[in-house]
């Protein structure tokens, strides 16, 4: 019966969909995932396009399903060591970090948390707001189990503190807790490790790091969360006053030769969410979107810009900007831009800039590639071989890719290729 199992790595939205998809099927599943939580990505958004419902809201009941399956054994804060075997006979090597909590035991109370003295940047709300040196992933993760970061608690680096410990009544606190290593048969794979966030501080022109008032999307999507560092409070980081004016840049880093030549595919339409949202956040509020080409191309997208521009306030303006700088006075952002339809040079100033940066292969997927024994594209996206004839398929037979690890995609072509790709596994395992 071991055949007729399956591994997924990578728990994203489209990790989630093919483990339901598979699980649904009768197959068993084991989830990795190398966050302390399942949900990727799409965990960080407030709304999405083109419709602007409640991305947890379609998120969580998927995340709690694969938490309670009983053919998915969820595998978080742990990562892939090694695949050996063929097509139909693989066997899997799984590392399960030590959380220092005993899963078991953690009833999700938070006091921990609330009295642990150490804060640390939050990497989950984009770099805006702190977490402690024990946390929970996001508000709703599953599990909900908190997690210690061997990184900065002070127990664990030999320093005296101790304060969780003693704080938890469930005594789930486990400062010896060590990694635990798990082998695992199945019959095929499936990857969904998603995407990261490019690195725009390199990028000097645009101001990032330097001006406050300069935020990158998923900056921005936190601070519009409710569940955010700003409970979804617009507000400027150089004074908390609610903006007026915003601009958004496109194609940072991305449709560059100097970076990535690709086209991020999904930030015509999450600018035109998030300028939509922020006017509906403050409706006083107008957004400049600067870009190069629109690309709108989806059902509704289209449609989708026209009522951002009719009923929300949003210009947009065919640009290649230039340069950012900054208002010593207001720290008021200034956009340096050549009009590219009027020819002509500008500058203009905004309360806000939000860089539209590019998106890349998820930095694990070089390792992970390597473990797996299959090829990447010149990007670092995972290369299919066989093209149309299997879209899913890797260069190693009985290995599936799916979702934003494959190419640029929003969430419901990442759905479509879940789903997709876990049929291949059942014909796999079928044939096995
Ligand atoms: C600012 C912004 C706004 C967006 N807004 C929208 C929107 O409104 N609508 C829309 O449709 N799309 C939107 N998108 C795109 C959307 O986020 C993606 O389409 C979606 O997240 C892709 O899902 P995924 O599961 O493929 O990847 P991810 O969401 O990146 O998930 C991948 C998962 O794999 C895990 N992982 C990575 N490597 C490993 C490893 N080696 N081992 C184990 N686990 C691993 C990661 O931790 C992560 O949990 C937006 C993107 C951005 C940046």
């Amino acid at each position: 019966m071991t055949r007729k199992a399956a591994l997924v790595i990578g728990g994203g939205i489209a990790g989630i969909q093919a483990s339901i998809d598979l699980a649904n099927m009768g197959i068993q599943v084991y989830l990795v995932e190398k966050n302390p939580s399942i949900g990727g990505r799409m965990a960080q958004l407030d709304k999405t396009f083109p419709t602007n419902d409640c991305a947890m809201c379609i998120l969580a009941p998927k995340m709690i399903e694969c938490a309670n399956h009983e053919n998915i054994r969820l595998l978080t804060y742990s990562e892939l060591d090694e695949l050996t075997g063929d097509a139909g006979r693989f066997k899997a090597k799984i590392t399960k970090k030590a959380r220092f909590i005993e899963e078991d035991k953690c009833v999700g109370c938070g006091e921990c948390a609330e009295k642990c003295p150490t804060k640390v940047n939050d990497d989950f709300n984009a770099g805006l707001g702190k977490r402690k040196a024990i946390y929970k992933f996001f508000p709703q993760a599953v599990p909900s189990t908190y997690v210690i970061d061997p990184d900065y608690c002070r127990t664990l680096n030999g320093k005296k503190c101790g304060v969780c410990e003693k704080i938890c009544k469930a005594k789930a606190v486990n400062y010896e807790q060590k990694d635990e290593v798990l082998t695992i048969e199945i019959g095929a794979v499936i990857l969904a490790s998603g995407f990261d966030l490019y690195n725009v501080a390199p990028l000097t022109e645009y101001g990032w790091g330097k001006i406050k008032n300069v935020l990158t999307a998923m900056q921005f999507e936190r601070m519009i969360c409710a569940s955010g560092p700003t409970g979804g409070h617009l507000k400027r980081p150089s004074d908390d006053k609610e903006p007026e004016r915003l601009a958004f840049i496109q194609c940072v880093g991305s449709r560059d030769i100097r970076h990535k030549r690709y086209c991020s595919a999904v930030c015509c339409m999450h600018a035109t969410k998030e300028a939509i949202l922020a006017h509906e956040h403050c409706p006083g509020l107008s957004s400049t979107i600067f870009y190069m080409d629109m690309r709108a191309v989806g059902k509704g997208f289209q449609e989708y810009v026209q009522r951002a521009k009719d009923q929300y306030a949003v210009e947009y303006i065919r640009a290649r900007p230039g340069r950012v700088t900054e208002n010593e006075e207001n720290q008021n952002p200034v956009i340096h831009y050549e009009d590219t339809v009027n020819r002509e040079f500008r500058a203009e100033e905004f309360d806000m800039v939000i860089l539209s940066q590019a998106l890349v292969p998820a930095e694990s997927n070089r390792s992970i590639a390597e473990k797996l024994n299959i090829g990447l594209d010149e990007f670092g996206f995972v290369s299919n071989p066989q093209g149309m004839a299997n879209p899913f398929g890797t260069s190693r037979a009985g290995v599936f890719g799916c979702g934003f690890c494959q190419s640029p995609m929003d969430v419901p072509d990442s759905v479509v290729r879940a789903s997709a790709a876990a049929s291949k596994v059942a014909e796999v395992l079928a044939s096995a």
